[in-house]
């Protein structure tokens, strides 16, 4: 159930790293993200993407502005209510998959559960469905090393579905994939956005974000808007 506002508002958010000399990182971001939208941010390298990423996923904290999810002010949470909000409503996929090389695909995506306290055989079950949702039931015993890019790939965004996520922020996803599995990556990416969770591409390729409904420029910190796709 949402309100009728935006899920992410960014107002004049900025963040700057205090290194000597201070790098100014993001710029009066305003950045308005309504929930079951799917939008792609693009941005060479360096630009800021992984910094705005981090900012709206409660990873990291801006310095100035105000970050409001679902209407709430993200500055006045503590860090476990961070941990709380990053558990039980936003999902992450990175680039380089980070999955745990020493345990199986099963357990890699039941430990994508924040609740560890629920019943293991009920986070089974869950862990068990989300793979279905990728296509990956056939390698539920596998350790990560023994699987391609684009299977890694499904099992981590298996792992991000855990939590029921209402928002899927995904970081260079398909930057390690070759074209056929970024292509799997991107359907799946489009049924997710079918059922109504809010998806969030970082991507330096075009024909990535030309799959989203709405594309961002980021440029040195700034943002700004590029005309809306025809999908
Ligand atoms: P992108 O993801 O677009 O490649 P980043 O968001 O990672 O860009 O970085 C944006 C800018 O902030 C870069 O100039 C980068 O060097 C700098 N930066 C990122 N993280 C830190 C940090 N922890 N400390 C200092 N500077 C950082
Ligand atoms: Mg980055």
């Amino acid at each position: 159930m949402f309100r009728d506002g935006p899920l992410l508002e960014l107002i004049d958010v900025s963040k700057v790293f205090p290194t000597i000399p201070p790098v100014h990182a993001l710029s009066a971001v305003n950045l308005r993200i309504m929930a079951g939208e799917y939008v792609a941010i693009v941005g060479q390298s360096g630009s800021g993407k992984s910094t705005l990423l981090n900012v709206l996923g409660c990873l990291d904290r801006h310095s100035s502005g105000q970050y409001l999810f679902d209407g709430i002010d993200t500055v006045e949470l503590s860090d476990a209510q961070r941990a709380a909000l990053r558990g039980s409503r936003i999902g992450f996929v990175f680039q380089a998959f980070h999955l745990l090389a020493h345990r199986t695909v099963l357990e890699n995506v039941m430990l994508g559960e924040l609740y560890l306290a629920t019943p293991r055989s009920q986070r089974r079950r869950r862990a068990l469905d989300a793979l279905a949702q990728v296509d990956m039931t056939h390698r539920v015993s596998f350790l990560p090393t023994r699987l391609s890019g684009g299977e890694r790939q499904r099992v981590a965004i298996a792992r991000a579905l855990m939590g029921d996520p209402d928002v899927l922020l995904c970081d260079e996803p398909t930057g390690n994939l070759d074209t056929h599995n970024t292509g799997l990556m991107l359907d799946l990416l489009d049924a997710l956005v079918a059922r109504g969770i809010t998806v969030l591409v970082i991507t330096h390729e075009n024909f990535v974000a030309e799959r989203s409904d709405r594309r961002v420029r980021i440029e040195d910190g700034v943002v700004s808007e590029l005309a809306r796709s025809k999908r």
